[in-house]
């Protein structure tokens, strides 16, 4: 990567939580099953938006997408969005949020629709595993796919891939199960979290290209999961216009991962400006929520 003039930098993919829930972990993993199964080891690191902030001013990301959690109760996902509403709010357009619901409750439908009028820029990180939905199934996650769709705004899903370690909170959303949601949502913008649990290597197949033009991938956690050439392989199969920069933060710490694709990964001088910022300003339509992004003060 070219170190001259380096393109705005956003995190497509965080996650934040109010500091009381930070403060009482303990029984956050009480009361949710797959929320106890990352976080009750003490080293597994839960931050609140201020600590996010701090962390984006010493990497020098200008702006980050704040995801709350997969909350399996519809209650605790409410309480999570108005946090993330209120701190994003009065961020100074630092933070954008994507609002979290249950999908497998009543009302998630109208909490999806709640979110976007609170100012959210989607819904995600949803995971289907956490939340008790069978994503193969027809008709999965229809309502809140409806309202989005109807809204153009984004759903982020968490993805796993079907090979590999295991790990806490992998889950079943491999890309062979979540092909038949993608052919139900062909409207649907769709962004598909950890290099969507390697579904751009199939689209080497014209099948399964024709079912993705509403879907981009993050790069969530990828030094967790993929060697760096992972960023040139995708891009040469998928195009520099559907690949986000996302930490994963706290997972993948933001700024050492920023410098671990700045010295490792092989991206092309133009694809940087798209797969650092302009892919998640479009994807996120992060300039019809707040301020645009050259108002904001990039810290030094
Ligand atoms: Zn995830």
């Amino acid at each position: 990567m070219a170190d001259d003039a380096p393109p705005l930098v956003i995190d497509a993919h965080t996650h934040a939580f109010p500091p009381d829930w930070v403060a009482d972990r303990v029984n956050h993993c009480q009361k949710d099953r797959w929320f106890g199964e990352l976080y009750e080891a003490p080293s597994a690191k839960m931050i609140d938006a201020v600590e996010l902030i701090s962390a984006m001013d010493a990497a020098g990301v200008a702006r980050a997408i704040a995801c709350g959690w997969p909350w399996a109760d519809p209650g605790l996902c409410r309480e999570h969005n108005e946090y993330l509403a209120a701190t994003a709010n009065a961020s100074g357009g630092r933070l954008a949020w994507l609002g979290t619901v249950a999908p497998a409750s009543p009302g998630a439908a109208t909490e999806t629709e709640r979110c976007l009028a609170l100012g959210a820029s989607g819904i995600g990180e949803l995971n289907a595993d956490a939340q008790g939905v069978d994503i193969a199934r027809p008709g999965s996650l229809a309502d809140v796919a409806e309202v989005l769709t109807a809204a153009d705004r984004p759903m982020l899903l968490h993805a796993s891939e079907p090979v590999g370690h295991r790990y806490p909170g992998k889950g079943t959303a491999t890309p062979d199960r979540l092909l038949p949601f993608l052919a139900a949502n062909l409207d649907l913008r769709v962004v598909l979290a950890h290099w969507g649990g390697g579904l751009p290597f199939y689209e080497l197949m014209p099948a399964v290209q024709s079912l993705t033009r509403n879907v981009v991938y993050d790069t969530a956690a990828s030094s967790y999961l993929y060697r760096p050439e992972v960023f040139r392989t995708v891009l040469d199969v998928v195009g520099s216009d559907r690949v986000l920069w996302a930490s994963d933060h706290p997972v993948l710490e933001m700024g050492k991962f920023l410098q671990r694709t700045r010295r490792l990964a092989d991206i092309y001088p133009e694809e940087l400006a798209p797969i650092m910022s302009e892919n998640a300003r479009r994807v996120y339509r992060l300039d019809d929520t707040v301020m645009s992004v050259e108002s904001i003060k990039v810290p030094e």
